[in-house]
């Protein structure tokens, strides 16, 4: 890993300031323990294939860990893996299929889709299934303690026994009752409040290979997703953890209500929430048929280069919504081109050389804006256009230049190729390919393109010519 060479004196005076949701504002973030960092990060349920907006939600977060690790601090990323679910259980039942069958099998491809766009692995993985026995002792002590209560289908968590609740979802309990909340009231005919949530729901019936179910002394179920990640996260991280984060959506009621459990146990929960933004259909926006329909993460690094998905998302502010088009893919796949072109030339030079302060200075000014990753793209594509006019010119700041691009580029996570990696003869097809595309011989290019592909390229053909991977 690349350290913070050279800015010694600014980072003495900075610190992360990160949007905070519970209080509406841009705050720093505090830690508990100096220098290391303490995140949990709500992980998928898995019975079904990643999506975009999973990708986004690991994506935002593997930026800002390796930002956090570059600048020394040590970071420790609890993720879970929620293998209990009624999505779950519903798709067991329906395809009447063993429910971990559905549960592997979607961890792998998950994993698989994590891996292909460089997710770095989280310090831990808790399943749900392992922590069955802490959730039941907890969900006791909330009984006990009279925040929760019994039902006909299961245990409930009383809302209205916690103090602030409504802190995530701004808006009070006694809004939550008028606000329409009768609908939840008729699925459930034991609930005090619309907004009681479910702690332990009761089994139907017997467990059988589609439908588990766990023993409690309130009568054999499942654990709500809510009590998963509150028993994960305190035990993992312990109370006063530092950053809570996932997707917009979990903000309530998800969020909200693992809060509510720790809170009415006594605990103190998460110090600072973070939430990113959705990823929005580009309706009305003219595209490929291919990328039209994309929606699964997998179908898309498979159209594109893998890291084409991260440097959209680098140049978005997280907290924005954000739309995948032709464009901006095409954008970033032309973007990433010119940083590998980039990364070949200045492979050796950038080797021995320190970064340049001032670049590295305006790349931690700008990531400790609440992440503000298009600002410190923009900077690198910045550096990047200056270190090369400085090789041409042979400037001598030239090799400082191109050793901050390649901090910046590698602490976003972004492996960059180098041409060396690409044969000639590989790149004189790519070359004739995009010949015979410019005067409309199609055959030979797509001949050219079964050819590359026979020798194991990936070939992208953009507007912008053809580039290849492996
Ligand atoms: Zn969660």
């Amino acid at each position: 890993m690349a350290g913070r060479v050279g800015v010694a004196l600014v980072d003495s005076c900075t610190v992360l300031h990160l949007y905070d949701t519970a209080t509406r504002s841009v705050r720093e973030l505090a830690l508990r323990e100096p220098g290391k960092v303490s995140i949990y990060l709500c992980g998928p349920t898995v019975y079904g294939p990643p999506h975009l907006g999973h990708g986004r939600a690991t994506l935002v977060y593997d930026i800002l860990r390796r930002y956090l690790e570059w600048t020394g601090l040590d970071v420790r990323l609890v993720s879970n893996i929620t293998d209990i679910e009624d999505k779950i259980i519903e798709r067991a039942l329906r395809e009447d299929r063993p429910w971990q069958d559905i549960t592997t099998k979607c961890e792998a491809v998950w994993w698989e889709a994590m891996d292909a766009v460089n997710f770095e692995r989280p310090t831990d993985t808790p399943h749900a299934t392992e922590y069955v026995d802490e959730m039941v002792e907890m969900i006791g002590e909330l009984i006990a303690s009279e925040h929760a209560y019994v039902t006909d289908d299961g245990v409930y968590m009383s809302v209205e026994s916690v103090d602030d609740y409504g802190l995530l979802a701004h808006q009070s309990v006694d809004d939550m009752r008028s606000g329409g909340g009768d609908r939840e009231v008729v699925g459930a005919a034991g609930k005090r409040h619309p907004a009681d949530f479910v702690l332990w729901k009761f089994a139907t019936g017997p467990a059988t290979e589609s439908d588990p179910s766990w023993p409690s002394p309130w009568g054999a179920g499942r654990p709500g997703w809510h009590s998963e990640c509150v028993v994960m996260s305190l035990d993992l991280l312990g109370e006063g953890f530092d950053l809570h984060c996932g997707g917009q959506d979990l903000r309530f009621p998800h969020h909200e209500n693992e809060r509510a459990q720790a809170v009415a146990l006594g605990k103190t929960f998460a110090n600072h929430w973070m939430h990113n933004g959705f990823v929005v259909d580009a309706e009305g926006e003219k595209m490929s048929k291919s990328l039209g329909n994309v929606s699964n993460l997998l179908d898309l690094i498979e159209l594109y280069d893998p890291r084409a998905y991260r440097m959209v998302l680098l140049q978005s502010h997280y907290r924005s919504p954000v739309k995948i088009t032709q464009d901006n893919i095409d954008g970033a796949v032309k973007a990433l081109a010119g940083l590998d072109a980039f990364a070949a030339r200045t492979a050796d030079l950038a080797a021995g050389a320190a970064p340049d302060a001032g670049v590295l200075a305006d790349f931690g000014l700008a990531m400790d804006d609440d992440l503000d990753t298009p600002k410190a793209t923009a900077l690198l594509f910045d550096t990047v256009r200056r270190a090369n006019a400085a090789l041409d010119a042979g400037s001598g700041e030239s090799a400082r230049l191109a050793a901050a691009a390649h901090v910046i580029a590698s602490t976003f996570g972004l492996e960059l190729a180098v041409a060396s990696e690409i044969d000639g003869e590989a790149l004189a097809l790519a070359q004739a390919l995009d010949d015979a595309r410019t005067a409309k011989d199609f055959a030979t290019a797509d001949a050219l393109r079964v050819e590359l592909q026979a020798a194991g390229w990936t070939v992208e053909t953009t507007r912008d010519g053809t580039s290849l991977r492996r």
